[in-house]
């Protein structure tokens, strides 16, 4: 051993510079939070709980297409139409299994209608597996609950297309430089 690493050891230097790190930090404010008395709002595009979306009128948007079933990665949608009067698709059932769910947002993308959300709505936690089956009922309820009035409307002009005409994005949203990729090539 060294002299200097033998002073080192008998003066515990090592454990002298780790006591100043925690006496310093001793004093720093906290980053985490004391959860459920502390609660920060869900960002904009938060995919949460899903709802279906209604009309102005108040009637289910969904139309019984299937696409978002189609898309969905976790085939967790099951959807159940009949005809109705004039041939008209009537969906009858319209089902998510949440606990399937990887919250990808694919169900939201593929929908052509705008019907099918994801809130931002994330304190659902429940110990029987059932409550995790939303049926078109529950999945209506969720519409009425997270998306009354202009916040619904605003929905999916926001956050969904990005490719429609009032889409201007978030600042913090992390994007690739267009400047510089065109750059590159
Ligand atoms: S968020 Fe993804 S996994 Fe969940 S229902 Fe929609 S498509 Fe399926
Ligand atoms: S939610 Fe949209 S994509 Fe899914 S069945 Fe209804 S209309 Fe079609």
């Amino acid at each position: 051993m060294t002299s200097g690493k033998f002073l080192r050891t008998v003066f515990f230097v090592e454990i002298l510079k780790g006591l100043g790190v925690t006496f310093r930090t001793l004093f720093t404010p906290p980053v985490t939070r004391r959860y459920p008395k502390v609660k920060v709002p869900a960002k904009p595009g938060f995919r949460g709980l899903h709802a279906l979306a209604k009309n102005a009128d108040g009637k289910l948007k969904c139309v019984g297409c299937g696409l978002c079933g189609a898309y969905c990665p976790s085939k967790c949608i099951y959807i159940y139409t009949s005809e109705g009067e004039d041939h008209a698709k009537v969906v009858d059932r319209y089902e998510i299994d949440v606990l399937r769910c990887i919250f990808c947002g694919f169900c939201v993308e593929a929908c052509p209608f705008g019907a099918i959300t994801l809130s931002e709505h994330y304190e659902y936690s429940n110990s029987s597996r059932q409550y995790f089956y939303m049926t078109k009922d529950k999945l209506l309820e969720n519409w009425d609950k997270y998306f009354a009035g202009p916040k619904g409307e605003r929905y999916f002009r926001d956050f969904w297309q990005p490719k429609s005409g009032n889409f201007t994005g978030r600042e913090d949203q992390a994007m690739f430089s267009r400047v510089k990729l065109k750059e590159k090539k």
